[in-house]
């Protein structure tokens, strides 16, 4: 069945046709290691593995590469600014690579917890500077590069056309000077491949131009030729990647070899909280370790993010996770249901169900269609009958949907330590008789989400 996908290059849906027949090549842009993954990357994560699940069940076989940035990502994004890796380790009073290393760890914790498959090659970026340093090289070699006394710069006016992917009016933007720019840029929107370290830098390697790193973009552009080749099929990303760093990868590629990189750039929406930005000043930044510490699965989460396309905004609410974690609890629940079910299957309802198979298919290969997928799932789940058969099927659109269909629900749930001290509190102050305490105590705990009853035995901590 075809597959179509909405390419940020082309701004249409487009028919997906791999260069190699039988393997799709991706390259996905990883995290940048220097704090907590939020649920709003994890977002990202999940739209991406999703895709790669749809490709494996429309039968390819995939080599997926995600990087690990552990240098050269400046606090701007762009060529301001100093590196977040070193900013992280000065604030946390850690060296670089200790920064990298916990961070690492958390990150590929979360994927485990979300059902994320792992990209067949992950490539840290200080791994690659050999690579790095000689793309940077054939760009200087061929007429795209120059060297200034920061750094080695990407010669934009040397490209037939900059950007390509995103809307940037660079003739607009020259005039308004968005930021503060090098002087010695040639152009506004050249950019730095290589940055020359000062004195004290704490990550820096010999190069030509003396001690030196490189900058974020000449990362992904190194790393995907020496995995994937000059070109392959897919790029993906978080939509904030479009107007600089995935512009500048495919202007360095487009110097190098005269080519765009991959022929599909699928990017993913923002999550946002209660229909706002998520930020640290509002005091709103989840991560997915908040999720289960109010004691739900993390999948809630993944199945969450089916509710809305992954191109369109998806508003982060407790009241959504806990309405979903019902949601997951009746899919799992019909799961097993069918597994234990006894009825027979007869030739109209097999045409039924190999029908909403179909259009199982048809959604998730309509760009990833997921919450109109999550529709057919639901009708197999309430289809009249109860079979074992059922349950193979569901078994296979879990191939795709990731959220563990067969796990067993259980019924007790896990309640949060701040929820028990406080049940423990409160039973204190009523032995103390303290009523007005107690009711205090009674409200807190309401507004976590809980709610304490008394019995005979005790007290019974019920989910709201
Ligand atoms: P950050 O480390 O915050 O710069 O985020 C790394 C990447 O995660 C970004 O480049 C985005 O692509 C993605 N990302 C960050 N915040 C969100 C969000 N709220 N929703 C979806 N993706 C996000
Ligand atoms: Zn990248």
């Amino acid at each position: 069945m075809d597959i179509y996908l909405y390419n940020t290059l082309t701004r249409t849906k487009d028919l997906f046709k791999p260069l190699d027949e039988k393997e799709v090549r991706m390259y996905s842009c990883g995290p940048t290691v220097y704090k907590d993954a939020t649920i709003g990357n994890m977002r990202t994560n999940i739209f991406q593995d999703v895709l790669r699940r749809i490709l494996k069940y429309n039968g390819y076989k995939i080599k997926h590469v995600m990087n690990i940035t552990d240098v050269g990502h400046l606090v701007s994004d762009g060529d301001e600014g100093e590196d977040k890796m070193i900013k992280s380790a000065r604030e946390e009073h850690k060296t670089p690579l200790e920064i990298a290393e916990h961070y690492t760890k958390l990150f590929f914790d979360d994927l485990k917890a979300l059902n994320i498959e792992t990209p067949e090659i992950i490539c840290k970026a200080t791994d690659y500077i050999p690579e790095m340093l000689e793309y940077v090289k054939e760009l200087v070699e061929k007429g795209y590069a120059y060297e200034a006394s920061t750094a080695i710069y990407f010669d934009i006016s040397k490209l037939d056309k900059y950007p390509v992917l995103s809307n940037l009016n660079i003739e607009e933007q020259k005039a308004g000077a968005r930021v503060e720019v090098d002087k010695e840029k040639k152009n506004p929107y050249d950019f730095a491949l290589w940055i020359k370290a000062p004195e004290n830098h704490l990550m820096k390697w010999d190069s030509p131009w003396g001690p030196s790193y490189p900058g974020w973009h000449i990362e992904c552009s190194a790393m995907s030729r020496k995995h994937l080749g000059e070109q392959f099929d897919i790029h993906t990303g978080g939509i904030d990647l479009v107007p600089t760093h995935h512009e500048n990868e495919i202007a360095q590629s487009k110097g190098v070899c005269g080519k765009i990189p991959a022929n599909y750039w699928i990017h993913g929406e923002y999550l946002l909280i209660d229909g706002g930005k998520m930020s640290k000043s509002l005091g709103n930044v989840y991560l997915l370790k908040d999720i289960e510490e109010k004691g739900y699965d993390p999948l809630v989460y993944r199945l969450l993010c089916y509710t809305c396309s992954y191109r369109n905004k998806l508003n982060f609410t407790w009241e959504g996770i806990e309405s979903t974690s019902k949601s997951l609890a009746r899919l799992r629940n019909g799961y097993q249901q069918n597994k234990a079910g006894k009825d027979a299957l007869n030739e109209e309802d097999r045409k039924e169900l190999d029908r909403l198979e179909t259009e199982f298919h048809k959604a998730i290969n309509d760009d990833m269609n997921m919450p109109l997928a999550m529709s057919y799932v639901w009708e197999v789940i309430k289809y009249n009958k109860k079979s074992p058969e059922i349950a193979n099927l569901l078994l296979k659109f879990d191939t795709v949907l990731g959220i563990k269909i067969d796990k067993e629900e259980k019924n007790e749930i896990k309640i949060p330590e701040e929820v028990l001290e406080l049940v423990e509190k409160r039973k204190k102050a009523r032995q103390e008789k303290n009523w007005t305490e107690s009711d205090r105590l009674r409200d807190e705990i309401q507004n976590l989400g809980y709610s304490v009853k008394d019995t005979k035995d005790g007290v019974d901590i019920l989910k709201n």
